[in-house]
């Protein structure tokens, strides 16, 4: 039981979400989180989710 217990925005889909994982400073919902398993590197989605882990990398660094 958590009393703290609340939804997080999600950094991919921009929708809160009770349910993630964090990469980095990214919160990533469960439903993303599948999509980045399912999604082939090759593919242009896989990309765009790097360049969202990189974005906070950077935003990390300079803050
Ligand atoms: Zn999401």
């Amino acid at each position: 039981m958590e009393n703290n217990y609340k939804s997080e925005m999600c950094g991919i889909c921009n929708r809160e979400k009770p349910k993630g994982i964090h990469l980095y400073t990214l919160f990533i919902c469960c439903d993303c989180e599948q999509k980045m398993i399912h999604t082939e590197p090759c593919e242009a989605e896989y990309q765009h989710y790097l360049d969202k882990l990189k974005n906070m990398k950077q935003t990390t660094l300079y803050s």
